[in-house]
């Protein structure tokens, strides 16, 4: 077995889209996104796979440096990040080597060293590998605080033109294992390659909407696809990251302001704007709001106003009327954005929307 060296960083790198490392003094550390923690360890416990996923550097067929850390190995080195303060969290992820099962009993055993024997009491984040069988996802749960299994794409017709080894009803049938076992100890998400497999946005979201609904998920991850060179992929454009960007907010979206994907993307596309300020202005039938009596779901829908402010103007209002833009101000709405939208006290004060009627 290797030892660990900075070398190494390149090789272990995480995902094949190409996230930026920290630092290249410090392979394997990354800037960790909706993780609750700074910076984590993140790495392949081996980048050997039996698979051939066509965007992947690490497929069976690329021609590629391969690694296969011990358990040990990966768990000590991360230690040694984490004393040394320069990450606070872990994620493992691997290739497959020899089999599923086999691969995932190695990814338990390397979280499970560092919870007993290194009683490291931090975030760990174990993924869960295409093909795994059930008894190993219960395995898992005890030492995780996310689970996460990546789902590729939105359907069997999308996963098939990327990946021949992956079977989507199949990677559906272990998130709903996952989410069968939740409680309160653990969160579940799951990954999109974003312009791969021709898929459109509102596919994409109607998914996430659903997962959100019926799985439990806490994130949906949008990785835009990025050709590597040597892979049957490497002709492909990559995904503009303007639509990841706007994937995200669209995301947020649904997963906190009640709204459905195909109020976002009726067409299938999300516009190249901000998704609420699109719909706001699509929808001059919905608007202006008046402050002192729109409900909470018609005051989370108004640009400038989240669930946080929406709740504060109905606890507010429980006082007295609002009657000035100040007010709100002082509840940290984004005033300016709103004033197309709403009334306040019976008075509009907007100028940008000409398409909005003022009341008189
Ligand atoms: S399963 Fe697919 S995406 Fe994952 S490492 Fe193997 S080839 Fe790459």
């Amino acid at each position: 077995m290797k030892e660990i060296c900075n070398t190494q960083g390149d090789d272990a790198r995480f995902d094949s889209s190409g996230c930026i490392l920290k630092d290249k003094k410090f392979p394997f550390v990354y800037p960790a996104k909706g993780e609750g923690v700074r910076y984590l360890f993140k790495v392949l416990l081996t980048n050997i796979c039996e698979n051939n996923c066509l965007y992947c550097v690490n497929r069976r067929d690329a021609n590629c440096r391969r690694y296969n850390f011990s358990p040990k190995q990966l768990a000590e080195k991360f230690m040694e990040y984490y004393r040394g303060g320069i990450v606070s969290g872990f994620f493992l992820s691997s290739g497959i080597y020899k089999s599923p099962d086999r691969t995932q009993e190695r990814i338990i055993e390397t979280v499970k060293l560092l919870r007993t024997r290194y009683n490291y009491g931090g975030y760990i984040h174990t993924k869960i590998l295409p093909g795994v069988s059930p008894q190993l996802i219960e395995e898992a749960i005890p030492f995780s605080n996310r689970i996460s299994i990546n789902l590729e794409a939105p359907g069997e017709n999308y996963l098939s033109r990327i990946s021949g080894d992956k079977n989507f009803a199949r990677l559906i049938s272990i998130l709903r294992e996952i989410a069968r076992r939740k409680g309160s100890n653990f969160t579940i998400t799951t990954q999109f390659v974003v312009g791969a497999s021709g898929e459109n946005d509102l596919v994409l979201l109607n998914l996430a909407e659903r997962l959100y609904a019926d799985f439990g998920l806490s994130r949906v991850y949008y990785s835009g696809f990025s050709p590597q060179p040597s892979t049957p992929l490497s002709g492909l454009s990559p995904c503009p990251r303007s639509r990841v960007r706007r994937l995200y907010q669209a995301d947020f979206l649904v997963r906190g302001y009640n709204f459905k994907a195909e109020e976002l993307a009726p067409s299938g596309l999300l516009p190249d704007v901000d998704p609420k300020l699109n719909w706001a202005e699509s929808h001059p039938e919905k608007f202006p709001v008046e402050i002192n009596e729109a409900s909470y779901d018609e005051l989370i829908r108004v640009p400038g106003i989240g669930p946080i402010i929406a709740r504060r103007i109905i606890r507010v209002r429980r006082e007295g009327r609002l009657t000035s833009l100040y007010e709100l101000k002082k509840m940290r709405a984004r005033v300016e954005k709103t004033l197309d939208f709403i009334t306040l006290n019976g008075r509009y004060y907007g100028r940008k929307c000409r398409s909005l009627t003022p009341p008189n």
